[in-house]
């Protein structure tokens, strides 16, 4: 047998499916047999151990071209993101991160040098968020930098939150702001066309200094973590934001068997946001970013009504809608009162 037969009839493009339908097929006869297993695939992290306190466990990868882009992202840069977004998967189970390890493949376009300056982010990461890096695999590959990382944390088996469990009328929750990281990224994007128009322009990104840095150097929320534990609040669902607003919605509503119900005046959109969306042009708009933008590394969780009062003071924290019965549709309320039924768009397999 041969890879070739594939390439005759019956072959299904990975663009018809998308990543969601293509992980299902791949993973759907696989059925767990273990005791540990606790959660498999399906969710930000596996959940694994047989006592009170669970191990949660994820991996992602960053591909050169595919995630980051040479030209603007520093390696030190690269390496602190490539942990700190592992991290966020470790919190989006409501648990605190204690290691992780890294694998490399690069080309000989690297030096050691400038491997030494990745893994420097990688340290940096690992020491603010007190993670020991305990393995990894070191490789080569025919051109680029892959670099993947697997977290590994911990829960007490009570206050692990997973994506299903919202429950009708739950009040729906974000950290931080959204769409600032992907307007950090049009702004990067945009000075790399005028640079490559002219290598003399020096651009000035002073004044993109918060979006910029959102891009670059995103923070896994294990604060929120922290402050969940200390007010009492376990979550009835939660995940993180990296495919935007919109997707991590409906993944919440889908794995809860609800609906929801979000309003656009109550979206937290940093100033900066707002205003690179009116450089750009007139038909993009702020609410576009924190819907579909991305990797802002943000939790977004559903708490029960009783828990309202613990975070209503909260500055990290804002209440943007509500989840609705079994059967509604995942949707946006405008200020004009109409309702905007939410698609997801996340991740598609390119078309070569
Ligand atoms: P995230 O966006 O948080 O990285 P993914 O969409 O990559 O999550 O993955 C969703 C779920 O599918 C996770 O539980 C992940 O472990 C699992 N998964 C993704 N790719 C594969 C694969 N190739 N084989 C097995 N499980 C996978
Ligand atoms: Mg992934």
């Amino acid at each position: 047998m041969d890879n070739l037969q594939y390439e005759e009839e019956g072959r299904t493009e990975l663009s018809q499916l998308g990543e969601f339908a293509l992980i299902n097929r791949l993973t759907d006869g696989f059925k767990t047999q273990n005791k540990s297993t606790v959660k498999g695939v399906g969710d930000d992290c596996a959940v694994i151990g047989t006592g009170k306190k669970k191990t949660v466990v994820s991996t992602d990868t960053l591909v050169e071209g595919v995630h980051f882009d040479m030209m603007y992202t520093p390696l030190k840069h690269l390496g602190y993101k490539a942990v700190a977004t592992s991290l966020s998967n470790i919190a989006a189970m409501n648990a605190i991160p204690r290691q992780v390890l890294v694998s490399v493949a690069v080309s000989n376009r690297f030096s050691v040098e400038a491997l030494e300056e990745l893994y420097a982010g990688i340290r940096i990461c690992c020491e603010r968020y007190d993670v020991d890096l305990v393995g990894g695999d070191t490789n080569t590959s025919l051109s680029g930098i892959i670099i993947t990382v697997t977290s590994i944390g911990e829960v007490d088996k009570e206050r692990i939150t997973y994506r299903k469990g919202a429950q009708l009328h739950d009040l729906i929750c974000v950290s931080g702001d959204l769409g600032s990281a992907y307007s950090g990224l049009l702004v990067l994007e945009r000075e790399k066309v005028t640079y490559q128009a002219n290598p003399n322009f020096q651009p000035d990104l002073d004044s993109y200094d918060y979006i910029l840095e959102r891009y670059l150097k995103p923070e896994p929320r294990i604060d929120i973590v922290k402050m969940l534990a200390e007010k009492d609040i376990v979550p009835t669902s939660m995940i993180d934001v990296s495919d935007g607003l919109a997707s991590e919605l409906l993944h919440i509503c889908k794995q809860s068997d609800c609906g929801c119900e979000v309003y656009e005046e109550k979206l937290p959109i940093d100033y900066q946001t707002t205003r690179v969306c009116s450089e750009m042009s007139k038909n993009m708009l702020p609410v576009s970013n924190a819907l579909n933008g991305g990797e802002d590394y943000e939790l977004l969780f559903t708490i029960s009504q009783k828990d309202y009062d613990k975070l209503k003071d909260s500055k990290e924290i804002t209440i943007i809608g509500h989840i609705t019965e079994k059967g509604m549709p995942a949707v946006m309320v405008t200020p004009q009162n109409t309702t905007i039924t939410l698609v997801a768009q996340g991740w598609q397999a390119h078309e070569e």
